[in-house]
C-alpha cells in the first residue's frame, strides 16, 4: 500500500509515448500545455488528437482521469483558432455538453487554461447560477460554450442562444447524462445543430441505448477505447460495521497517516451534512457538497478541497462522476450506493492520473444486498456475511488481507456504542479486523 505525502490534492502523472508537438498542435496551444506542465500525451490524447485534427468524428470509451478533456479540447481550440474572428452574439462555434455543473466548470477551467494564448472566448451555462448573467454573456458572444443540458435547453427556448453556427459538438460522460434523464434535452439540442458539424462522444460505458444514440449523432467515427489501459490501481476494502459505528470508523480512517485527502460518499444530503458536522467536531476540516447547497457553496467547497484547505469532502453522488481531483488518497463509501455502477464511479475519484488510491466501504448489516450487487458487478469478493461472524484476531492489522480460514465460533457481542466520538472511534478500530481487502 502506497503512503501519500501530506500535501494538497495534487498528484503524480505517468509519462507515455510521443510528444504534443508531434501530434500537430499549434504553437499557442503547445506553449499553454508547457505552462500546464503536460509534457507527454496520454494514450487517449495520442489516439484522439490526430483523428480530430483530421476532421473525423470520434467515439471514445473512457473515463475521467484518462486525460480525455484535453483530448477533445486541444484539437477543438486548434481548429477554431485556425479561422479566428470576433465571436458572434448568441452563436457559439463549439458546444461542450456535460452532465453536472461541477464537471462543466472543470471543463471550462481546462478550456481556459489550454486556450489561454488564443483569442477564443468561452462561456459557461449551468443550472443554479443566475440566468440573466448567462444571457448577457451569450449576447456579448462566445466561441466555445460549455453547458449542462437542462439550462441550455431553457436558454434555447428563450431564444437567448442559437446553435446553427456550431462547428464542433462534444458530448462528455454521455452515460451519466442519460442516467440523469437528459435524453430529451440532448435530442432537442442536437436537433438544432448543423448537419455538417464535427461530433465527439465520450462515455464510460456503452450499453445499447448509448450505442444507438452515438450511431444517430456520429458520422463514421474513429473509435478510441482506453478503458482497459487506464485501469486505476485502487486497493478496495470493505469494513463490516454496525450503522452506529460508522462515524467512529470514519474518524479512525481519516486520522491515518496515509489519509491525505478523502472523498466521503453519503447516500443522502442530510446524511452528508451530519457526517460533515461530526468530522468538524472531531477536528477534521471537512465540507459538504450536495444538491441542497447553493451553486456558490458547492464551488467554494470544491475549490477549498482542490487547494488542500479542506481535507475531506463529503458528497452525495453528485460528485461521483467526472470530478477530477488529483491526489485524493481515499474514497470512503460511508453508505453503500443502491446502484452498483455508482460504486465504480465513486471509487474512480481516487487513483487519478496514474496514482494509486484506497477505497473503503463501510457496510452495515442492512447493506448486505447492496454489497452483493457490487461484488456481482465488479467481480471483486469482499467477503460474505459469514465474515462478520468471525471472531476478530487481536493482532490483525488494518488493510491486511484477511487470510484466515472461516471459523464456526459465534460472533463476539459488539460493544455498546458510546456517544463520545473518540471512544466510538476506538471501538471501531476493534471492529476493523472484520475488514476484507480485495486485490
Ligand atoms: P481528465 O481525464 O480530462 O479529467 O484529466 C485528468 C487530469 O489529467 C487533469 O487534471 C488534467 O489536467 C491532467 N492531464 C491531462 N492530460 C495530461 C497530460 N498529457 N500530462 C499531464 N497531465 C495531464
Amino acid at each position: 500500500m502506497r503512503a501519500f505525502a501530506k500535501t494538497p490534492c495534487a498528484g503524480p502523472r505517468k509519462n507515455i509515448v510521443t510528444t504534443f508537438s508531434k501530434l500537430g498542435l499549434s504553437r499557442p496551444i503547445l506553449s499553454a500545455l508547457a505552462k500546464e506542465g503536460h509534457e507527454t500525451p496520454t494514450p487517449i490524447q495520442t489516439k484522439a488528437i490526430p483523428a480530430l485534427l483530421a476532421g473525423h468524428d470520434l467515439l471514445g470509451l473512457a473515463q475521467t482521469g484518462s486525460g480525455k478533456t484535453a483530448a477533445f479540447t486541444l484539437p477543438l481550440l486548434h481548429k477554431l483558432s485556425e479561422t479566428p474572428g470576433k465571436a458572434q452574439s448568441m452563436r457559439p462555434r463549439a458546444l461542450i455538453l456535460t452532465p453536472t455543473r461541477e464537471l462543466a466548470g472543470q471543463v471550462r477551467e481546462r478550456v481556459a487554461a489550454y486556450g489561454a494564448q488564443t483569442k477564443l472566448r468561452n462561456g459557461l451555462v449551468i443550472g443554479g447560477a443566475p440566468i440573466a448573467k448567462q444571457k448577457h454573456m451569450l449576447r456579448r458572444g462566445v466561441d466555445i460554450l460549455i453547458a449542462t443540458p437542462g439550462r441550455l435547453e431553457d436558454l434555447m427556448k428563450q431564444k437567448a442562444v442559437h446553435l446553427d453556427a456550431v462547428e464542433i459538438l462534444v458530448l462528455d460522460e454521455v452515460d451519466q447524462m442519460l442516467d440523469m434523464g437528459f435524453i430529451h434535452a440532448i435530442r432537442a439540442i442536437t436537433a438544432k445543430l448543423p448537419e455538417n458539424r464535427q461530433s465527439v462522444f465520450f462515455s464510460a460505458t456503452m450499453p445499447r441505448e448509448i450505442a444507438r444514440l452515438a450511431n444517430a449523432l456520429l458520422n463514421d467515427p474513429v473509435r478510441v477505447d482506453v478503458k482497459a489501459e487506464a485501469r486505476p490501481k485502487i486497493a478496495q476494502s470493505v469494513l463490516f460495521v454496525g450503522k452506529s459505528e460508522k462515524m467512529g470508523a470514519l474518524i479512525k480512517i481519516a486520522g491515518e497517516d496515509a489519509f491525505t485527502c478523502g472523498l466521503v460518499f453519503s447516500r443522502t444530503k442530510h446524511g452528508a451534512d451530519k457526517i460533515t458536522k461530526s468530522l468538524n467536531a472531531a477536528g477534521f476540516s471537512a465540507q459538504a457538497i450536495h444538491g441542497n447547497r447553493s451553486q456558490g457553496q458547492r464551488e467554494r467547497a470544491l475549490k477549498a478541497f482542490k487547494r488542500g484547505d479542506t481535507r475531506i469532502l463529503v458528497a452525495t453522488d453528485i460528485a461521483a462522476r467526472g470530478i477530477d481531483i488529483q491526489g485524493v488518497s481515499h474514497v470512503i463509501n460511508y453508505d453503500l450506493p443502491n446502484v452498483p455502477e455508482t460504486y465504480v464511479h465513486r471509487i474512480g475519484r481516487t487513483a487519478r492520473a496514474g496514482a494509486a488510491g484506497i477505497a473503503i466501504s463501510l457496510c452495515s448489516p442492512e447493506e448486505r444486498s447492496e454489497l452483493r450487487n457490487i461484488e456481482r458487478l465488479t467481480g471483486e469478493r469482499f467477503g460474505s456475511s459469514n465474515n462478520e461472524k468471525r471472531k476478530p484476531r487481536p493482532t490483525q492489522k488494518r488493510f491486511q488481507k484477511n487470510t484466515r480460514k472461516p471459523q464456526r465460533k459465534p460472533q463476539r457481542s459488539r460493544p455498546k456504542v458510546d456517544s463520545a466520538i473518540v471512544r466510538e472511534a476506538d471501538k471501531a478500530v476493534a471492529g476493523l479486523s472484520f475488514m476484507k481487502q480485495a486485490d
